[in-house]
């Protein structure tokens, strides 16, 4: 891997995040109104801007699809699709569950099954679903794994089906799916200028109303008040993973909700979170998840060999990685290394 050393850029981290809060409604005689709303769905409080006229109506709907969204796919409800694909092996769902299905089955290809639908069992073995965390043993955990593979869903049409014991997890995938749906509304809206933050995902709709960038703070995931940087862009997903996002402590040892399909255990590659930025959220978020599994060599490897996606890695000692197509985009006050394609 060719590594280049960068003097650092410096920039205040409070600043960045007061920036992307504010929406940073700019400079004089750009009076787009800034219509906004928290929404707390899918587990996660979301906060969505929208500018301009139709900004009003843009958030409304993007309310509804939000709700929508979380009735569909939230695996604990008994009302949802994924609960009773779960429950009944087959179901025949909603077009949007379908195509997000479609979408994360893609990426378990792509990805050689570091991204895996099918973790269900495993999480639920973890604790994570009821919250009754536990660590469970190596005869649980072969048995949970067995019925791990996304080969064994399939889409047809509107019928998914899961067979050979596999349960759907839309966990790693649902809220960049839902970013995406929510820039197409505000574009089917009128509205030409938005941000929606999604607990850890971050998605942009043109530029800022004053039609420079946005500049998006970036979480350190060794201090939840401080950044380890920002990007900035217009019109792209901004979707980080980190274990310390989600996680239980046992005997001293801290268990992450990002589990690794091969060994059942949480996600241990050497990263301690993994940002991926592009157009398209809803593969940003499922990409987020699987190079996490990866870790830093397996990930730029994914990524130079696939491309579409820039990425940032932090590695257990705190070093930032990010690939080439970032630099000038990512500004830090720290060290960073920059990831070449070649
Ligand atoms: P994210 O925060 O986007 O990285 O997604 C983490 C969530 O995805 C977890 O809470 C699980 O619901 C699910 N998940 C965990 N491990 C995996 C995996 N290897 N592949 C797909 N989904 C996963
Ligand atoms: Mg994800």
């Amino acid at each position: 891997m060719k590594i280049i050393n960068f003097a650092a850029v410096l920039l205040c981290a409070v600043l960045l995040c007061a920036a992307l809060l504010s929406g940073c409604a700019g400079s004089a005689g750009l009076s787009a109104e800034e219509h906004s709303a928290v929404v707390f769905a899918m587990d996660t409080e979301m906060t969505l801007k929208a500018y301009g006229e139709n900004g009003e109506d843009a958030i409304n709907a993007a309310r509804t699809e939000i709700n929508l969204l979380d009735s569909l796919l939230r695996r604990g409800s008994a009302d949802s699709e994924i609960y009773k694909v779960n429950a009944d092996g087959s179901f025949e769902v909603s077009q949007a569950t379908a195509y997000v299905t479609e979408r994360a089955l893609e990426i378990c290809s792509f990805t050689g099954g570091a991204f895996d639908i099918s973790i269900a069992p495993v999480m639920d073995l973890w604790g994570f679903y009821t919250k009754d965390f536990r660590v469970p043993d190596a005869a649980e955990l072969g048995a949970a794994l067995d019925r791990v593979n996304y080969n064994n869903i399939s889409v047809n049409g509107l019928t998914v089906t899961a067979s050979e014991g596999a349960e759907l997890d839309l966990g790693g995938i649902a809220k960049g799916y839902l970013s995406s749906r929510i820039m197409e509304i505000y574009k089917e809206q009128g509205v030409i200028s938005g941000i929606v933050s999604l607990g850890g995902n971050v998605q942009t709709l043109g530029t800022k109303p004053d039609g420079s960038k946005w500049n998006i703070a970036i979480q350190d995931p060794s201090d939840n008040s401080r950044y380890i940087g920002s990007v900035r862009l217009a019109d792209c997903a901004v979707v980080t993973s980190g274990g310390y996002q989600r996680y239980f402590e046992e005997d001293g040892v801290r268990y992450h909700h990002i589990i690794d399909p091969k060994t059942g255990y949480p996600a241990d590659a050497g990263v301690i979170s993994v940002t991926i930025i592009c157009e398209d959220g809803t593969l940003a978020d499922g990409l987020s998840t699987a190079l996490y599994v990866m870790g830093l060599d397996k990930g730029s490897e994914y990524w130079r060999a696939h491309g579409g996606f820039e990425a940032i890695f932090v590695d257990g000692n705190n070093r930032i990685y990010i690939t080439d197509g970032l630099e000038g985009a990512f500004e830090s006050s720290r060290e960073f290394e920059v990831i070449r394609s070649e």
